[in-house]
C-alpha cells in the first residue's frame, strides 16, 4: 500500500516528554524537554489533511493545522511560522500551556493516539525564534487613532499587537508591576518560563505598542477620563475574583487564595525580594480544587520543599478514557496527570472540608474533611465520615467568580451579565460606544487560547468602529463555545 509519509509504520504514542523527576524538582525550569526534529517530523507526517479538518473546529483561533503540520514535514520551518502566525499571535505560550482541544478534535483520535499538535507547534515557533525568523512587523502608515487596552494578559496583548500592526496608536495599561497578566503572575516558570513573554513583549515594543505598567485604571485614572483620552477602549482585565469557602476557620493564619501564592513566588522567581512570602518549606500543605491552578500551586509546593502535599478535590474523580457522553470529536473532561501531580503528593476525590483547625496561637494546624455526599444535586459533607489531615498552610484553588467590577461599575455604568462578567453585543463592544470587553473579563476565567481568540476578534470589531471597515480577522464571537454535540 503507498505511504508517502511513512504514516503506517509510526509507532503514535509519541507525547511531549518531560525531564526526570528528581532534575525538575530542584530547579523552576520549565519541566518539558524539546522534541527532537525525527520525531516531530514523522509526528507531522502522521496528520492525513483530512477533507473537513475538525482540528480547526477544536481549536477557537482556527489554528490552521494540517497547513503547518505539512510544512513541518517537508522541514520548512519558515513557511510554517508565517502560517502558524496567521491565526496565532503567540504560538510559544499556546504550545506550552494549552490543553490541546485541537487534539481530542483530531480524526486520528477516533481510533489510536492523534497528532501531538501541540507539540508541533511550539516546535514550529521555537525555532523560528532560534533562527531569527520573528521580526517586528511595525504598520506602514499610522491610522491618528488611539487606542487604550487595559490589562496585559493574553487577551490585552493580542488585541494590541493586531490593533498597532494596523496602524493605530495603542498603549497598554497594566496595574501590577510588570506586563503579562497570569502569563507573567499566575502561571509558574515550570510550566512556561518568562524568557518567552519578554522575547514577544520586545517585539510588541519594537513595532510601537507603548506599555504603561503600574496603572490602575479606575483609580490612577478613571475610566470615564480613559474614555475621553482615547477613540476607543478594551478592558481585558481578567477574571481575577477568586472564591471563597465559608466554612469555620477560614481567617486562620495560613489559610489563602491560590493567587497570593502563586504571586508571590512568580515575584521571587523573578528576583524581587518578598517580604513575609508565604512559603511551603518544611509545612504539611492541602491544597482545595482539582483544576489547573490548584495543580500550579502543587508544583510549586513541592519546589519550595513542602514535608507533604494534599490535593482535595470535592467532586467525581473523572474517567481516564472518553466517556460515552463526551464522544469524539468533543473536548472530554479527562482524569490529567499534568507534571506537577507526577511530581508527587496525593490526590483525594470526594473530599468535602467541614472546617479548618486552629493550634493555640490561631494558626491552622489542620482540615477536617467528610466524604461528599450528594443530596438532591447539591454535594454535602456526608455526616459520620469525619476525618483530620494535617496541614500548615491551606491553599484554596476554588475557581474564580468573574472580573472585578466595582470601578467600571460606578465610573462608567457598564452592565453584567447574570454570570458576573462584561456584559457584551456580538461585536465585543459594551454599552458605552467605543468600550469593548475581550478575554475572561467577558467570558469568565478560560484559557489562554480563547483569550488570545478573543483578543484579535475584539481588535477586529475595534478597527472596525474606527475605521468603518477592516481586514482583520474575526476567530471567534463572544457567544462561542468548545465544540458540543
Ligand atoms: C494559576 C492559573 C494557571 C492557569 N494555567 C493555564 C494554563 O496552563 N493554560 C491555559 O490555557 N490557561 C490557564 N489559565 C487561565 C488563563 O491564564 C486565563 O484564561 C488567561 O490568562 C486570561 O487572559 P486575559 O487576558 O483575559 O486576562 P489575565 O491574564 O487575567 O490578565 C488581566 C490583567 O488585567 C490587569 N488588570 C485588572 N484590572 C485592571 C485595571 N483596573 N487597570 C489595569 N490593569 C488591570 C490584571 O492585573 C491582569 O494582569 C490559568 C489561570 C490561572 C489563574
Ligand atoms: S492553540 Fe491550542 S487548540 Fe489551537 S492548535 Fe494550538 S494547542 Fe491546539
Amino acid at each position: 500500500m503507498a505511504d508517502p509519509k511513512g504514516f503506517l509504520k509510526v509507532p503514535v504514542r509519541e507525547t511531549p516528554k518531560r525531564r526526570p523527576v528528581a532534575l525538575r524538582l530542584m530547579d523552576w525550569k520549565e519541566v518539558y524537554e524539546q522534541g527532537d526534529s525525527a520525531t516531530l517530523r514523522r509526528q507531522a507526517g502522521r496528520c492525513m489533511d483530512c477533507g473537513i479538518p475538525f482540528c480547526h473546529q477544536g481549536c477557537p483561533l482556527g489554528n490552521l493545522i494540517p497547513e503547518w503540520n505539512d510544512l513541518t514535514w517537508r522541514d520548512e520551518g519558515r513557511a510554517a511560522i508565517e502560517r502558524l502566525h496567521a491565526t496565532n499571535n503567540f504560538p510559544e505560550f499556546t504550545g506550552r500551556l494549552c490543553p490541546a482541544p485541537c487534539e481530542s478534535s483530531c480524526v486520528l483520535g477516533i481510533n489510536q493516539d492523534p497528532v501531538t499538535i501541540k507539540q508541533v507547534e511550539v516546535s514550529i515557533i521555537d525555532q523560528a525564534f532560534a533562527n531569527g525568523w520573528v521580526t517586528p512587523h511595525p504598520p506602514e502608515r499610522l491610522t491618528g487613532k488611539t487606542v487604550a487596552v487595559v490589562g496585559s494578559g493574553p487577551a490585552g496583548l493580542a488585541a494590541a499587537q493586531q490593533l498597532t500592526r494596523a496602524g493605530h496608536t495603542v498603549a497598554v495599561y497594566e496595574r501590577d508591576d510588570r506586563i503579562g497578566g497570569l502569563l507573567r503572575y499566575g502561571i509558574p516558570d515550570f510550566k512556561m518560563e518568562k524568557k518567552h513573554l519578554e522575547t514577544r513583549l520586545a517585539q510588541m515594543q519594537a513595532e510601537g505598542t507603548r506599555f504603561r505598567a503600574g496603572v490602575e485604571i479606575g483609580v490612577d485614572i478613571s475610566w470615564a477620563d480613559l474614555k475621553s483620552r482615547y477613540d476607543a477602549v478594551i478592558i481585558a482585565t481578567g477574571a481575577m475574583k477568586p472564591r471563597d469557602l465559608a466554612v469555620p476557620g477560614r481567617d486562620l493564619l495560613g489559610v489563602h487564595f491560590a493567587m497570593e501564592y502563586l504571586v508571590q513566588q512568580n515575584k521571587a522567581g523573578a528576583g524581587d525580594s518578598v517580604a513575609e512570602q508565604i512559603t511551603a518549606e518544611g509545612k504539611h500543605v492541602v491544597v482545595l480544587g482539582g483544576g489547573d491552578t490548584g495543580a500550579d500551586c502543587i508544583g510549586t509546593a513541592h519546589r519550595q520543599g513542602a514535608l507533604s502535599v494534599t490535593n482535595l478535590a470535592i467532586g467525581i474523580q473523572p474517567p481516564t478514557e472518553r466517556p460515552e457522553h463526551q464522544p469524539w470529536p468533543m473536548a472530554p473532561t479527562l482524569f490529567e496527570v499534568s507534571s506537577a501531580h507526577e511530581e508527587g503528593g496525593e490526590r483525594v476525590y470526594l473530599a468535602s472540608t467541614v472546617e479548618f483547625l486552629s493550634n493555640e496561637v490561631g494558626e491552622v494546624r489542620g482540615i477536617r474533611v467528610a466524604e461528599t455526599e450528594y443530596l438532591d444535586g447539591r454535594r454535602v459533607p456526608k455526616a459520620g465520615t469525619e476525618r483530620d489531615i494535617p496541614a500548615d498552610l491551606v491553599l484554596l484553588a476554588l475557581g474564580f467568580t468573574g472580573p472585578e467590577t466595582d470601578t467600571l461599575d460606578t465610573q462608567l455604568a457598564i452592565p453584567f451579565d447574570s454570570r458576573g462578567n462584561v456584559a457584551r453585543a456580538d461585536n465585543y463592544e459594551t454599552s458605552e460606544s467605543g468600550v469593548f470587553v475581550a478575554g475572561d473579563a467577558g467570558r469568565g476565567q478560560s484559557l489562554i487560547v480563547w483569550a488570545i481568540a478573543e483578543g484579535r476578534a475584539a481588535a477586529s470589531a475595534v478597527d472596525r468602529f474606527l475605521e468603518g471597515e477592516t481586514e482583520l480577522p474575526f476567530p471567534v464571537k463572544p457567544t462561542d463555545r468548545a465544540i458540543s454535540i
